[in-house]
């Protein structure tokens, strides 16, 4: 992620800051130059940058609850930012718990467009695309007559994205983490998974790109809910460390995939985030982990110069975590067959891109 600058003070500001922490300006995200911008009011809930007097604009619908920081242009219909304009089925309000999920959801979620943005991937809603297009539902748990707790599922099918709303509880989300071993998990995480089937479904399967993909990711044709059912009562075959990211990634081609997109993911806005602070490492007497992000990672020329950069970073930071008596934020491995499936994925990523005009086609 990049950090931003007030167009009022030039103070540094970040994604997700509603007001200027110097100058007290009002702060909104313009996703059409990926920037955020101070506003002052032109009239009723109407805006215009301090930068350019002439470009008025409005809060999302979202901005009511302060939900969304994000901006449309004054005439725009609906009333949704690009990317509010997918939720289909959003998180209970009527309590102040309620909203706050919500807004951990989705700042989760922008996040993930930002990099959709920055890599112009296709985006289409469901009235451009009805039976494909990209929708999310945030789905609330069900309480069953007996008192019994029904979780709701996070999960993929056909551009529809469901993500279980009380996984923005710290409480329950480590609980889902530690029953099921995994080393890592966030909402953000989630958000970049899931997403990661919908563009399996549109860069790999709607564009008959099979025989690339096989050739990397093995064969998807294999029973899907029998190869999550063996995963789920025999856990990952032994060594899958050797060739995957993850053990869930193990346990069919479209989880690997879904697993690796997520990665690219999670290193790229990360390295991003390195670079824009100007971070670089040089171990005293360890120059194989020095490095420095002095590239643009959404514009890697291969998974290799990501990779490079990534791994020592990664290391330094996970170091800094345990000094802080936290996990490590990357507690992976990335091993050569890993870093395979990452050059495709870029390829296959960078390769898509369709300018911001055509992006919702
Ligand atoms: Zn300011
Ligand atoms: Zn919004
Ligand atoms: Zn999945």
């Amino acid at each position: 992620m990049r950090l931003f600058a007030c167009d009022n003070c030039d103070q540094v500001v970040h994604f997700d800051n509603r007001h200027c922490v110097r100058c007290n300006c009002r702060l909104g995200f313009l996703p059409d130059d990926l920037s955020m911008h101070a506003l002052e009011p032109s009239s009723d809930d109407v805006w215009h940058l301090v930068a350019r007097s002439d470009r008025q604009v409005r809060f999302c619908a979202n901005a009511g609850l302060d939900i969304c920081n994000w901006l449309i242009d004054d005439d725009e219909a609906g009333g949704f930012c690009i990317a509010c304009r997918h939720n289909r089925l959003v998180p209970n309000t009527g309590s102040v718990d309620g909203v706050a999920r919500w807004r951990r959801i989705s700042q989760a979620q922008r996040h993930l467009f930002y990099s959709f943005l920055r890599w112009h991937l296709p985006h289409p809603d469901r009235q451009q695309d009805p039976t494909g297009g990209l929708v999310f539902d945030f789905l609330e748990d069900t309480v069953q007559s007996d008192g019994i707790v029904v979780p709701a599922m996070t999960g993929h099918e056909e551009g529809l994205i469901a993500i279980r709303a009380a996984e923005a509880d710290d409480l329950t989300r480590e609980q889902a983490r530690a029953s099921m071993n995994e080393p890592y998990r966030t909402l953000l995480g989630h958000f970049r998974h899931e997403a990661g089937h919908f563009v399996w479904n549109k860069l790999v399967r709607d564009r008959n790109g099979f025989e690339g993909f096989r050739a990397v990711f093995g064969d998807d044709r294999q029973d899907y809910s029998a190869a999550l059912q063996t995963h789920y009562s025999n856990g990952a075959p032994l060594g899958w460390q050797e060739s995957f990211i993850s053990a869930y990634a193990a346990s069919h081609p479209w989880e690997d995939f879904a697993e690796c997109f997520a990665h690219c993911l999670h290193i790229v806005d990360t390295l991003e985030t390195a670079r824009a602070f100007g971070i670089a490492t040089d171990p005293r007497g360890h120059h194989e982990m020095a490095t420095e992000v002095d590239f643009n990672p959404y514009k890697a020329g291969s998974a290799k110069q990501l990779v490079d950069a990534w791994v020592p970073l990664s290391v330094a930071i996970n170091a800094i975590q345990r000094s802080m008596g936290q996990p490590d934020s990357y507690p992976f491995i990335l091993s050569l067959p890993v870093v395979a499936k990452l050059e495709y994925m870029l390829q296959l990523i960078q390769a898509a891109g369709v300018e911001p005009s055509q992006a919702a086609a």
